[in-house]
Parts: structure tokens; sequence; C-alpha cells
């Protein structure tokens, strides 16, 4: 765990040599890494005859190069993480790694960033330890997996799991010299880290109820790992300039928050009443693109609507665009979005169609083609599946987290009483899909026994939180703590007949998207007494899909011990106040 450790001088020599591409570093990583002339070319020629080193890139690589290049041509500095990604491949970064980890160091500098590409965040000065982000496309995942996950957690993490807004899962707590046995670990169960942190697109999103939910349009789990796997084996989608999120939706009860997404695909059905000469009946996507909600912006409709099959490819295009025109000297301005606020859509979409060599079906969506069936709380219970006979169960975890033994527990409820498969979702919890009838009760039965829930009330099944300080540095409160202190002050006071949202965030990240909270608390610290403690600004209002709002500030400051009382007053504020069910963000 300590930090204390430094290389052998062999050690060094070979990582100094690695990260400038010696001789050495090619012949024993025999990895396809940026070729050594380039590298070495990179410190002398920035700026001026790169046209050599270009060329020697192999293409997927040349590409962000490239974009680099136009940057310093044009004069201009790269922001400090493209430098480092200039300077050395994050991806061939493996055998670096191996002899960190056997070392006992955590990395230093940039290489804190580039260590992210491969999933491994060292999270200090929050903790003195690594946090492993996986990549679970479409939340999916067998229970043999989730087993093999709580004994890795054991051997080589905390012992813990989370499950985070992207329904994927993470690891905390690890060790230096555990790095790549969790990574090791982790492939020997068919999971995969690469691109899950730093400059990648993060992990798939899908529908959870793919293929169970009656109403849904279409099932879009299959499209979110067709997508992960174009990922994995398309290198120049790991030349971003930033992180980049992609969800599908498929018009079901459960949603998948794809406004919230670079890149949003939304199922719509398209009628006999509302065709056109262009469009025939069926069921499309609709995309939609630059959703950051941590900027203050939903993903728009762009008027393109694709089928199903189209939609891989045009992701794949959406991305080689970015690769090449997003901002590389501002990390601010570094996402989808600032391209588009520069562009306009028409000429993005002109850039998308270039890249693709034909014209995409262009189209407007008749409001009546939208579905609306979100349910807010069928993440949460049991409800039955468009299978007759079988339901899944929504398992409620506090705040994202369960224990190695609970994981093992929930493998086992998978097994025994499902088709052996679990579902993350994106509000911190997990479904136990196609469950009998019969077996219901002893499935809530065991849930409980774990020390799990199936049921919420509409004040927990709402809430999601960021890490906060327990495991990231850029946290200015313990948003986890506080959000179980102020769930159980809620519920206490309050038996409410609506779900109100409450996120807590750490920072102006926003990993747990406070703007669309029906209250959204961002941390920060508050002065008191001469000292600083942790507090929140308070924002109402905000909502997604059909009630799609960006929360407001409306208290700043406010010390956590003050935050139960001042929330449960906005609550009941709204509920003296409202007309019959009305929800909270229309109210
Ligand atoms: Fe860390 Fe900020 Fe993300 Fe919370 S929102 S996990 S504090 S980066």
């Amino acid at each position: 765990m300590s930090n204390d450790h430094s290389f052998t001088e062999e050690q060094k020599q070979f990582l100094s040599g690695f990260a400038f591409g010696s001789d050495v570093a090619r012949a024993v990583s025999g990895l396809p890494i940026i070729s050594n002339s380039v590298s070495k070319s990179t410190s002398i020629s920035v700026g001026r005859n790169t046209a050599d080193a270009t060329e020697k890139l192999p293409v997927p690589e040349r590409i962000a190069w490239e974009a680099q290049q136009r940057v310093l041509d044009e004069g201009k500095q790269l922001c400090k993480e493209e430098e480092a990604k200039r300077q050395k491949n994050p991806l061939d970064m493996w055998d670096e790694m191996q002899l960190r980890s056997d070392a006992g160091e955590f990395p230093k500098g940039t290489d804190v960033f580039l260590q992210k590409f491969h999933g491994l965040f060292y999270v200090a000065p929050a903790q003195d330890s690594y946090m492993c982000r996986m990549r679970i496309p479409g939340g999916s995942l067998r229970a043999w997996q989730m087993r093999g996950l709580a004994d890795l957690s054991e051997r080589s993490a905390g012992g813990f799991i989370d499950v985070t807004t992207r329904a994927n899962l993470q690891y905390r707590e690890i060790p230096a010299d555990q790095a790549m046995n969790i990574l090791y670990g982790l492939r020997e169960l068919d999971i995969v880290s690469l691109g899950s942190g730093g400059d990648n697109i993060r992990n798939c999103t899908a529908s959870p109820l793919s293929g169970l939910d009656p109403c849904e349009l279409i099932e879009t789990i299959p499209l979110a790992k067709r997508m992960h796997h174009y990922i994995l084996n398309h290198r120049e989608m790991y030349g971003l300039p930033r992180k980049f999120n992609i969800a599908f939706d498929g018009g079901g009860s459960v949603s998948a928050l794809d406004d919230t997404n670079d890149i949003g695909f939304h199922a719509v059905q398209i009628t006999k009443e509302t065709s056109s000469e262009t469009i025939a009946p069926g069921i499309y996507f609709q995309l939609t693109l630059g959703g950051i909600t941590g900027h203050k912006d939903f993903a728009r409709p762009t008027g393109i609507i694709l089928t199903p099959d189209e939609c891989i490819a045009v992701a794949g295009a959406i991305v080689r665009v970015f690769v090449k025109n997003g901002d590389r000297t501002d990390r601010k301005k570094a996402r989808l979005k600032y391209v588009l606020d520069e562009w306009g859509f028409e000429r993005f979409i002109q850039a998308v169609e270039s890249e693709l060599g034909t014209n995409l079906r262009r189209g407007e969506i008749d409001p009546t083609d939208l579905p609306h069936n979100e349910n807010r709380l069928a993440h949460i219970g049991v409800h039955p599946q468009k299978q007759p006979g079988l339901h899944y169960v929504g398992v409620v975890l506090p705040v994202g987290r369960i224990t190695a033994d609970q994981a093992r527990g929930l493998s086992d409820l998978a097994e025994i009483y499902g088709n052996g498969e679990l579902r993350l979702t994106v509000w911190q919890n997990l479904l136990i899909p196609n469950v009998r009838e019969a077996d219901i009760e002893n499935v809530k039965t065991a849930l409980v026994e774990m020390g799990l829930h199936h049921d919420a009330s509409n004040v927990r099944a709402g809430l999601v939180a960021c890490t906060g300080r327990g495991g990231c540095k850029f946290a200015a409160s313990e948003t986890k703590t506080h959000a179980m202190i102020l769930a159980e002050a809620l519920e206490a006071r309050f038996d409410l007949d609506q779900p109100i949202n409450i996120h807590l965030t750490g920072c102006h990240h926003s990993c747990a998207q406070h703007y669309i909270g029906d209250i959204g608390l961002l941390g920060c610290k508050v002065e008191r007494d001469e000292d600083m403690v942790d507090g929140y600004h308070v924002h109402l209002g905000g909502g997604w899909g059909d009630r799609q709002g960006i929360a407001r500030l409306i208290f700043s400051s406010i010390a956590f011990d003050e935050v139960p009382n001042l929330v449960a007053e906005v609550i009941q504020f709204y509920l003296d106040n409202r007309s019959e069910q009305e929800a909270f963000v229309t109210f």
C-alpha cells in the first residue's frame, strides 16, 4: 500500500526506455506501440516536420496524432493530458504497470492519468490505493462472473463491489501490489477494464429490462454489447480528446438515461399514420447528441432516424469525427457538446456522413411516435416480465455497494431461481430476472437474510450518490454516508406517494448527475466557526426523459447537518402545495 518503494536501477532503466520508446521496450513488450522514432521525434519536432513520424504510426493511432499535430501547427498548446498521450501511448503500458505492481508502487505524474486507460485509478490523496472500474456492457453479467468478482475483491481489493451510475462495477481499496492481479482476475472472468477511465468511451448502457419488459419497443442490451466489442476492436476509439458516453434506450419502463449521454439512441415506433415517403412504418432509433448534464446540457435530437442495424457504424463514425475535431487544448471544452455548439448539428452530421460515405435518413419524429412508458419505480421490487409466469426482482443496494458475501448470495439466487443472469441499472441497483411466480417469496426472504431488500421507500428508490470523499480526491463531501443519513431522516418523517429523486454528487464532475435530480446536492465546503465543514449547494427541479430539466441552484453552501431539515421543509412545501399527485419536478 505504501508509496515509499522505489524502482531498482534496472527497472528505472527499463521504464525510462519504455517511456521514450527504446528498443528494449519494444522488444520486451511485443505490443504495437507507437514506433520509437515517433516518440523521439515528438519531443524534438513537435509543431515542425512530423510527416515522417506520422507515417510510421498505424492508421488508428494516426487519426488522434494528426488531430494533435493540427493544434500544434496552428501555434497552440496541447493540454497536459494530450501531451502525456503524445509522449506515451497509454495502451502500451502493460509491462510498465506490471513492473510497478511487482514493486508495490503507485504511478506518479502523468502516469496516474495514463493508467486510467486500463481502468486503474490511483485515488490519492483520498486513499492510498487504486480504484478499478470495469466494463459491463448493458449492465448484464452472469452469476459465475459476479461470484468470481466477489472472490477477487477479497483477494485483491476491499472485499466489496460498487455499482455505478453507468450500470457498471468498481473495486476500491486495491493495494499497489495487487493492481495486475486485479487485471488478470478480471480477464479470467471475461471482464475487461480497458478504456473504462481516461479519455475513452465509457461503459455502454442499455435499458436494463431489455428482452423482459412488456412495454419496450426493442431489445437494447444486444446493441450495447455490440458497441462494446466494436470499441474493443477499433483502436481509434481510444484516441478521444475526452471521455464519451453512449446509451441505447428501448423505450421501456426503466430509463437508460440516454438523454444524458454524448450519443443517445432512443427507440421510436413510426406508424402508418406518421410514416413518410422516406421512412416506412417500423421501430427505429432517434439519434440524439451532446448530452452532458454536468455542463447543463441534454442530448438533443439531430433529425436523424436509424434502423437498429445502422446504429453501431454511425456511432463509430461520430466518434471518429470527434477524435479528429474535439478540442485538445482545453479539457473543459473537450467534450462532444462543444464541437456541436461550435459547428451546429447540420455541419456535424455532414461530417459524419462523409466519414461513413453515405447519407443518413432524416425525418421529423411525431411526438406520438415517442414511447412514454417510464415507471420511476420499476427498477425496484417484483414485476412481471413479458414472458408469461416470469418476474424480475429489483434489489435495493444502499448507495450501490455490496459486500463480497452479498455478491455471492445474489449469484446463488440468480442461479437457483433465475436463469443465472444479473442486470445492473443506472440507478445503482441490480435486477434478478426470470424468477418463477412460485419462487418469488423465496427470493424475497433470501434477500432480507443477506441484509438487502426488494422494497424501498420513495426516497431510497431514487437515491443516487457518487463515491464521495471515501475514495475520490475531488470530493468536497462524504456523499454516500450523507445519502444514507438523509434517507433515514426523510423516511422517518414522510411516507411519500410519489418517488423523489435525490442525487448527491461530491464535485462539479457530477458523477451522480445532481442536475437531473428532483433534489440535486452538489458537495462544497462551508465555513463554520472558523472551520470548514462538509456542505452542499441545493438544486431543485431536475428531471430526464419526459420530464427533462436542469435543476436550478436554490440554496447555496448549506452545512450538511442542516441539509436533512432543509430538504424536509422543501418536501413538506411540495406536499402542501401540489395539485393532486403532481410529481415533484412538475410542481
Ligand atoms: Fe469524485 Fe466528483 Fe465524481 Fe463524486 S462527482 S465521484 S467527487 S469526481
